[in-house]
């Protein structure tokens, strides 16, 4: 029966090798496998992307123009499908009025709640809106920060006026507006204004009062500089230029709100009660309380709002984020959080029959918490839905209605069908994944001895509560503790006071253009390769000549940006992809030619091209497990794990001088067996004399520690305290998160 089941048919995609596999509906599913075994190219390259295709295929031609354009797969045949949900963890928009509680629901609910029960009674729920002119603050517009002057940077004290000590755009000597401070006879061009009395540069600044007891009084029309660039810049309806908005950024902050102090609500809702509360210092509270709270509401007409807002902060709970309040800034969430977030509001929406894709939910999440994640996968497989997920964590396997290894190595090497099984069968499975699962990596027992430290101390960044720590230098010191516990408070702490390299999980490069080739600075080499062999001039193989294809400009693709959703990329037509015209690609090198060598993976380049240079500067991205990567795959396309251990590669290439490195969860999108490539590569850091601190819930990983910092116990409030530091060895017999999962 076909639509019982996905049915892939021939699957090529990426690195595919004719994939044939059927996937059954409403299962929980997990798809496993090596970094770059073919996973994505098969759940989201394959199965989302030719859902995303059908269900736009439904829509007239004017509503499928603005709508995201998918890549179909080169597959031979797939049935079975129903619309695809992606859940993952790309951050969640942008928009400052996006909170914790708009993007649940739970805020409507709360509205609901208020404009039923609140005293002085108020009426409609959009009084309660601060997106509705209704119920916003007039003073930030619903905001709850307003942008200001950031005067401070206005002015150069160094420097006289003919020098240009104003700072602004056009306010410097032969600017636009210099003439009317500079020729008005009231203030002096040649001095430092360090120099001037207090009152002169309020007055330059301000004019009005302060002008006024110069002197040589200003023109009546006089404006000081602060109410002119606000009058330009600030307090003007045009829509600015890129210029223009990058000098507001620059000469202005922004500050909580001076009439709502952050609350977004104008003066009747904000200060309209229930059960005592105003509906800011609920949203303020953390979601675990606010249950608590809401739970004592018993009035009968409100029954359905209170369990529909219930439901709501149990299921942020469940998935370890009662921690949060419903006024966090979606914009502060980690990706882990993001995704978690997603998920929370997609139980809440009553489609059934979807096909739900998760991108591994347990990043950012503690031993501890992964059962609840992998409940509410199940719930949500239980409400009639198909959940496919990708997940690395053998806890999230254990639950699977099925498992799918794709494999069994990475490019070239993968791309098959290797293992379709339970987890009992695949644990015993001769598949890397099975053989990973069967490996058990003990506890170190000789950890270093660190050099000496850095020292964090009185710490109360967020939930911090006066933390001090000393964090050995020379060692791997790894920062544990469940979600929201403060890991990453402290180590911004760290950061602060002592100088340390942040390799984060951010995109290595938004150019579309950046690739490993240039990344690695080869492209010359590869150039100088070609030109020599033929004669010919290196220009003609680069993509900004007149031999790259004219059509998409050397870029292979061609990029549709859509002002509202996520841009597309389809595969040019003119070139296939090729980026060069016909008559550079017939230049050839051991039999490549010039696209065949974008076409190269990494561990391939290393074996296929004679050039010792090119084979230095590429083989460090091998060494971080990414010899899967193909040279000319743009960087952009790379997961946030992936971007790590690029940045990783970067690093080991580049320095010599003792450094402390900071990296958050770099276990992010790797395999079992790939987290010994990544342990090596962490040794091999510290044993050249540098610094090491991960923050990771990966327990092989933090076997491995030679120092282990346990933060806890709980989340938020409930966390902020250092538990544990000391040998991984000596952390027994304690009732902490981290101590029993790691004795588990
Ligand atoms: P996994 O999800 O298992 O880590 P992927 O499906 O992302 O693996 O990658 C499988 C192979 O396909 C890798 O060799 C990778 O470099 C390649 N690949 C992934 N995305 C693209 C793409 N957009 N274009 C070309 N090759 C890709
Ligand atoms: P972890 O890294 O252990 O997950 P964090 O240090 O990110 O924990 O968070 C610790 C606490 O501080 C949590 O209660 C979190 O909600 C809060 N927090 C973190 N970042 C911010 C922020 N930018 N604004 C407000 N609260 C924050
Ligand atoms: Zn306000
Ligand atoms: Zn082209």
């Amino acid at each position: 029966m076909e639509h019982r089941s996905i049915t892939i048919r021939g699957a090529r995609t990426n690195n595919l090798a004719g994939l044939d596999v059927d996937v059954p509906r409403n299962r929980l599913v997990v798809f496993v496998g090596v970094s770059g075994s073919g996973k994505s190219s098969l759940v989201f390259d394959t199965i989302a992307a030719e859902a995303g295709h059908q269900l736009n295929e439904t829509f007239p031609p004017f509503a499928r123009n603005r709508l995201p354009k998918w890549t179909r797969p080169e597959v031979e045949h797939i049935g079975g499908l129903s619309p695809v949900i992606v859940i993952d963890q790309r951050r969640i928009g942008g928009n400052a009025r996006s909170t914790v509680g708009t993007v649940t629901d739970a805020w409507t609910y709360l509205r609901l709640l208020f404009s039923r029960l609140s005293t002085p009674h108020v009426g409609e729920s959009n009084r309660f809106s601060f997106n509705d002119p209704a119920g916003m603050c007039p003073t930030c517009s619903g905001l709850g920060e307003v942008v200001v002057s950031a005067v401070d940077r206005f002015l150069d004290l160094d420097r006289s006026l003919e020098q240009g000590a104003i700072r602004l755009p056009g306010f410097g000597d032969g600017g636009y507006w210099y003439s009317q401070y500079a020729d008005i006879g009231t203030f002096d061009r040649d001095t430092p204004l360090r120099d001037w009395s207090r009152q002169e540069r309020e007055a330059l600044l301000h004019g009005g009062a302060a002008a006024a007891t110069l002197g040589h009084k200003p023109p009546k029309a006089y404006e000081g500089v602060v109410e002119r660039f606000e009058r330009i810049y600030l307090h003007t309806s045009d829509n600015l230029s890129e210029r223009k908005q990058e000098t507001i950024r620059q000469f202005t902050r922004s500050n909580v709100c001076p009439e709502c102090h952050g609350d977004r609500l104008n003066e009747a809702s904000r200060s309209a009660t229930v059960r005592g509360r105003t509906i800011g210092e609920m949203s303020r509270m953390e979601v675990t309380e606010l249950a608590d709270l809401v739970d004592t509401i018993t009035a009968a007409h409100v029954a359905p709002v209170v369990a529909a807002l219930t439901a709501r902060l149990a299921a942020m709970t469940t998935i370890g984020l009662g921690y949060l309040a419903l006024s966090r800034a979606t914009t502060t969430l980690s990706g882990g959080e993001s995704q978690r977030i997603k998920m929370v509001k997609h139980l809440g929406s009553s489609l059934i029959e979807m096909t739900y894709i998760v991108d591994e939910p347990t990043v950012g999440l503690h031993p501890s918490d992964v059962e609840s994640v992998t409940r509410l996968l199940e719930q949500l497989r239980d409400r009639g839905s198909s959940i496919l997920v990708v997940e690395h964590d053998p806890a999230v396997m254990a639950h699977a209605d099925q498992i799918v290894e794709v494999g069994p190595g990475a490019g070239a090497d993968g791309g098959r069908l290797v293992f379709q099984g339970t987890f009992a069968e695949l644990r015993h499975a001769d598949t890397p994944t099975g053989r990973a699962l069967s490996r058990y990596r003990p506890v170190k027992r000789d950890p270093r001895r660190g050099t000496g430290s850095l020292t964090v101390a009185d710490a109360t960044r967020n939930n911090l509560r006066h933390v001090s720590v000393d964090v050995p230098t020379g060692v791997l010191t790894v920062l544990t503790g469940v979600a929201g516990s403060g890991k990453s408070s402290l180590a911004a702490e760290l950061v602060a006071r002592h100088t340390a390299n942040v390799i984060d999980q951010s995109p290595v490069s938004t150019n579309r253009r950046s690739t490993p080739i240039t990344y690695t600075g080869i492209a010359p080499a590869i150039r100088k390769l070609f030109a020599t062999r033929h004669q010919v001039p290196a220009g003609l193989f680069s993509a900004n000549s007149a031999g790259a294809c004219p059509d998409c400009n050397g870029l292979g693709v061609i990029y549709t940006d859509l002002a509202f959703m996520d841009g597309h990329e389809v595969v040019c037509e003119t070139c296939q992809g090729r980026r060069f015209t016909p008559d550079v690609l017939r230049y050839t090198v051991n039999g490549l030619s010039i696209a065949d060598v974008d076409g190269l993976t990494v561990d391939q380049a290393v074996d296929q091209l004679p050039d010792r240079q090119i084979n230095r500067a590429i083989g460090h991205l091998a060494d971080v497990g990414l010899g899967y990567l193909r040279l000319g795959q743009s960087l952009s396309t790379l997961s946030g794990g992936e971007c790590q251990r690029v940045k990783i590669a970067k690093e080991l290439r580049e320095t010599d001088r003792p450094t402390t490195y900071l990296l958050d969860e770099p276990t992010t999108g790797l395999h079992l067996s790939d987290v010994d490539t990544l342990l090596r590569v962490l040794d091999n850091l510290v044993d050249r004399g540098h610094t090491v601190v991960v923050i990771e819930h990966n327990l092989d990983v933090v076997r491995r520690a030679d120092w282990l910092i346990d933060l806890g116990p709980g989340p938020g409030r409930h966390g902020g305290t250092v538990l544990y530091e000391g040998h991984v060895a000596d952390y027994a017999d304690q009732a902490t998160p981290t101590c029993q999962a790691l004795v588990r």
